[in-house]
């Protein structure tokens, strides 16, 4: 046939800080590698010409072998990827009829829609919920990630956005302060924007558990160790207070109760704060003065690792509480950058309304996502589908998971790209179509933007997007007539569209996205945040808090760790397995300091057994100059193609963060045995 060339904008839709958006070349008619390339855009601020190397081969991932392109029913027993290929009338009849039943016997309501953001699309991730409001199921709601410090800022500010992240390299901001954000691993976008600021003579603070590439490049860099980060921050407070270098004149007119505060501020122990944190004085002492010397040019970015613990809302406002006193908010070169997608929410609302069918008065039934393996063990739900999300790899308490999801009257139907931890526990699997092949709209949570995803044709027939799968499943439920399922995703995506500010439309459609702010935009200038009275609300702030954690800590064994689970450098979470195999060796291994190590009589590569009262498994022994003693490091979602049978979440607690019900990941200890007698 002769060939179609077409571009058509794109939006990478993968869980990342980057939404990169880029321009993909297509040939419609080539039998099947129709995707040529994507061109990074120059002309997006933050994007700016590159993607990360996670994702630089993008067409390898999207025609490999390994991808699934047809429905499977299971063949072998659950727990592992053992199935038949069926077509997708077959897998349909067989999933409407089991549906039918469910309903029959156990109401519509044991049938549990569970998904995440593995497909960051907004149409990818929520109108299939359009299927489980017609049928009155159950879905999810909430995260695992960046929830608990949302909660934590909202309290504070009424918001959790709070400023614009290309500020970062506006001229005033003369001091950069990176807390528990690995940047240049994990978000090379704005890694970039820091080399900018830092070539045009901005400073850089970096505290962080791990001594990463840019804490190496840092002016100073702080050790910090998970669940006690709101101790360096109340040290800080104190030196302030008593150094009377608060801004007192923004506090009395900007913040509402901030008197109690101060007093109890005051009250502090910093003896006994710094016995805890066992850190060099020296270093909270150069933080410190470079906080006063850079008063009123100083922005913080603070990364989801520091909030995942059941504290971490509470931990965020205490870190939150140095920028307030010094009255660091609403001014070129200050803020606090955590999640940016509170900005977008008041255009996307009418969106979200249309893509699930659902208002804001009309909810559905929903449980807390964190809470899912609790849920199941209860056995009120029946039935389970799972789209844009592996549990079986990214939730805590993974053995629990697993037996709920071995239970015999649990119908477990996923659908996914490739095969997965949590294909594993499938009845039913339904093979999905790629971003790139779905029509979306992406809004991303750091870099606030709305931007497009034009899909492109898929070249399998039997490859269904989220919305293609619930569609195909209604109908065949005969459930009645809904207009809406009589659209697709192109159609959607066009009503959406025409449901935003015709500014924000002509720039979507021109360029492929619309920024809400320049390097140059303050958002709360005038320093009226949504709060009741427009303030900022300290009555909420606690500074005693988490106590049960640091006693553990501290009477901890000797071959005891505090375990740490960051994602690794090539992957994101379980995904990408298939394009980054040369790095699967890192899944095997425990990596500790070389001190830790010669303390527990070990070598590199020995073998140990890793154990808490959650789970167990052996791991290889890896040295690492990043960590510093007492830390224990194994990366999280482990890709399929690793072999490995142990996912570091068999260790990680499911008791939620308090204030915004994400996952205390970090609020763990393991203890390490030597296997070599
Ligand atoms: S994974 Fe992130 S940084 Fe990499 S291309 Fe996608 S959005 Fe960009």
């Amino acid at each position: 046939m002769k060939s179609k060339f077409v571009e058509r904008f794109g939006t990478c839709s993968k869980d990342c800080y980057g939404s990169c958006v880029f321009l993909g070349s297509w040939n419609d008619n080539a039998e099947e590698f129709k995707f040529l390339e994507s061109v990074p855009q120059k002309s997006h601020p933050f994007t700016n010409g590159f993607f990360c190397e996670k994702m630089n081969t993008r067409k390898e991932l999207l025609y490999h072998s390994k991808r699934l392109k047809h429905s499977l029913v299971r063949k072998g027993k659950k727990g592992s990827n053992e199935f038949q290929k069926v077509n997708n009338d077959k897998a349909i009849n067989i999933i409407a009829k089991k549906a039918q039943q469910i309903i029959e016997n156990f109401g519509p309501e044991s049938i549990l829609g569970a998904f995440n953001a593995g497909n960051y699309g907004l149409i990818s991730m929520y109108s299939p919920i359009r299927f489980f409001k017609a049928l009155g199921g159950t879905i999810t709601s909430g995260g695992i990630c960046n929830e608990g410090g949302c909660a934590g800022l909202k309290d504070l500010f009424g918001t959790y956005s709070i400023t614009n992240p290309l500020q970062l390299i506006n001229p005033e901001t003369h001091l950069i302060v990176i807390w528990g954000s690995d940047l240049s691993d994990r978000n090379s976008h704005s890694y970039s924007l820091i080399k900018q600021a830092r070539h045009n003579g901005t400073k850089l603070i970096v505290l962080d558990s791990r001594r990463t590439q840019i804490a190496k490049e840092a002016d100073l860099f702080i050790y910090t160790v998970p669940g006690t980060d709101h101790l360096i921050s109340q040290l800080i407070c104190k030196y302030l207070i008593e150094n009377h270098l608060h801004d007192r004149d923004f506090l009395i007119k900007y913040t509402q109760d901030y008197i109690p505060i101060i007093k109890k501020i005051r009250k502090l122990n910093e003896e006994e704060i710094t016995k805890i944190l066992d850190l060099e004085l020296e270093q909270i002492n150069t933080f410190f003065n470079l906080l006063t010397e850079y008063k009123n040019h100083t922005i913080f970015n603070i990364g989801y690792g520091v909030q995942k613990d059941f504290y971490g809302g509470k931990i965020i406002q205490n870190i939150a509480l140095i920028q307030i006193l010094l009255g660091n908010l609403g001014k070129p070169g200050t803020g606090i950058i955590y999640s940016q997608s509170d900005f977008l929410k008041p255009f996307l609302q009418p969106l979200m309304e249309y893509i699930t069918g659902v208002s804001i008065e009309n909810t559905l039934p929903q449980i807390n996502l964190i809470n899912l393996g609790k849920e199941l063990q209860s056995n009120k739900f029946k039935m389970i589908f799972v789209y844009n999300f592996n549990p079986l790899s990214s939730l805590p308490n993974l053995n629990n998971i697993k037996n709920c999801f071995l239970k015999k009257d649990l119908f477990v139907v996923v659908q996914d790209l490739f095969l997965n931890a949590t294909t594993k526990f499938a009845d039913i699997v339904i093979p999905s179509k790629f971003d790139l092949e779905c029509s979306d709209i992406i809004s991303p949570y750091y870099i606030p933007s709305i931007s497009i995803n034009n899909g492109g044709p898929c070249p399998y027939p039997n490859c269904l997007s989220n919305f293609e799968f619930f569609q195909k499943l209604y109908n065949n439920l005969c459930i009645g007539e809904n207009p809406e399922f009589n659209e697709n995703d192109n159609q959607i995506l066009e009503h959406c569209l025409n449901l935003l500010p015709p500014n924000f439309k002509d720039n979507i459609i021109r360029n492929g996205y619309h920024l809400l702010f320049d390097i140059n935009s303050v958002p709360f200038s005038g320093l009226a945040f949504p709060t009741f009275n427009n303030k900022i609300n300290l009555k909420n702030v606690k500074l005693d808090f988490g106590d049960d954690w640091l006693n553990s800590i501290r009477k901890r064994k000797k071959n005891s760790f505090i375990l740490i689970s960051p994602s690794h450098k090539y992957y994101i979470h379980s995904q990408l397995g298939q394009i980054h195999n040369n790095q699967l060796d890192a899944f095997n291994k425990v990596f500790l300091c070389e001190e830790d190590i010669t303390f527990l009589h070990l070598k590199e590569g020995d073998k140990v057994n890793v154990s808490n009262y959650l789970g167990q498994g052996d791991y290889f022994v890896a040295r690492t100059s990043i960590l510093t003693k007492g830390i224990a490091l194994i990366y999280s979602g482990v890709p399929i193609e690793s072999k490995i049978n142990f996912n570091v979440n068999i260790f990680t607690p499911d008791n939620p963060e308090e204030l915004g019900f994400s996952g205390s990941y970090n609020s763990t200890l393991v203890e390490i045995n030597s296997l070599k007698h």
